[in-house]
């Protein structure tokens, strides 16, 4: 998807100085890499978050953190990477990696044209993670098996056609990517699709997992009651958009009843990811 680019993007944080910051943390047999962009160097404008589960690492985080990525895994026995997805924040380590460690990546199909060439970002995205470097990947199948860990690949393309999420069947360890980001989602980007994300919710509810890892850093244990309780919201949700859209409402009528008003991320983002979209999404055909 070819995505407009504002000519002179306003006065940015990006001047400010390109520091990343980088967070580990042990969870059981998982390594949460919690990395963001800082600009003091001490705390960090937002978590994104990779995963390192025996020589495995899903995702990479954003261009900002990929010195300290790299420095973090040196040392490491790391002999692969998957991508959830083309995201620029889930790919932005893929190309160092790949250059000081001879990495190779594994994505969906849909991804790799995407993470090959560099595409246009809108100006909050060059800000808040920076342009990934392209980088390359090959094709991810059904499964994949490496250093004696054995995920299975779980087709989840509501967040994006190219999302893939993984499941470690032996000790139920979901890794969702951008699935799931919270427990009552008010906001959607364009490319997302709800009625697929309340699949693949259902999906994830199938798996029965026991822990879930969460791409912007979150954790839950047991999250089968969270994983259902937002697939329930979602859903009611659709029928009430739906209900009022029948009765002749517009989607910002609809907002203002549902939600009161538009969420503070619509302008932040250049209206990108908003309470509208979010609405507009359920009126889609499934
Ligand atoms: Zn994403």
């Amino acid at each position: 998807m070819e995505r407009f680019f504002e000519e002179n993007p306003r006065p940015s944080v990006v001047e400010a100085g390109r520091r990343g910051m980088l967070k580990a943390t042990q969870v059981g047999d998982v390594t949460e890499i919690k990395m963001g962009r800082s600009i003091d160097g001490e705390t960090a404008l937002y978590w994104v978050a990779a995963y390192l589960i025996g020589g495995i690492l899903i995702d990479t985080g954003c261009d900002f953190s990929k010195k300290e990525l790299a420095d973090f895994l040196k040392g490491k026995q790391v002999s692969l990477i998957i991508n959830t997805h083309h995201h620029e924040d889930h790919v932005g380590g893929n190309a160092l990696l790949a250059r000081q460690s001879g990495l190779g990546a594994m994505a969906h199909p849909k991804a790799i044209p995407l993470m090959n060439r560099k595409y246009d970002l809108y100006p909050f995205e060059v800000e808040l993670w920076g342009y990934p470097e392209p980088s390359t990947a090959t094709p991810i199948g059904t499964a994949v098996k490496e250093d004696g860990v054995s995920l299975r690949v779980i087709e989840t393309p509501g967040h994006c056609r190219d999302h893939i999420s993984l499941f470690e069947e032996e000790r139920r360890i979901l890794f969702s990517g951008d699935i799931w980001v919270g427990e009552r989602p008010k906001t959607a980007r364009v490319e997302e699709d709800v009625h697929q994300l309340i699949s693949d919710l259902r999906k994830f509810e199938e798996l029965r997992p026991k822990i879930m890892f969460a791409s912007l850093g979150k954790v839950v244990s047991e999250p089968q009651q969270v994983i259902r309780r937002t697939r329930v919201y979602l859903e009611e949700t659709r029928d009430e958009v739906r209900r009022l859209h029948s009765e002749g409402k517009s989607s910002e009528q609809i907002l203002e009843e549902l939600f009161g008003r538009e969420s503070v991320l619509a302008e932040a983002t250049q209206h990108q990811l908003s309470t509208k979209i979010f609405i507009e999404s359920f009126l889609r055909d499934t």
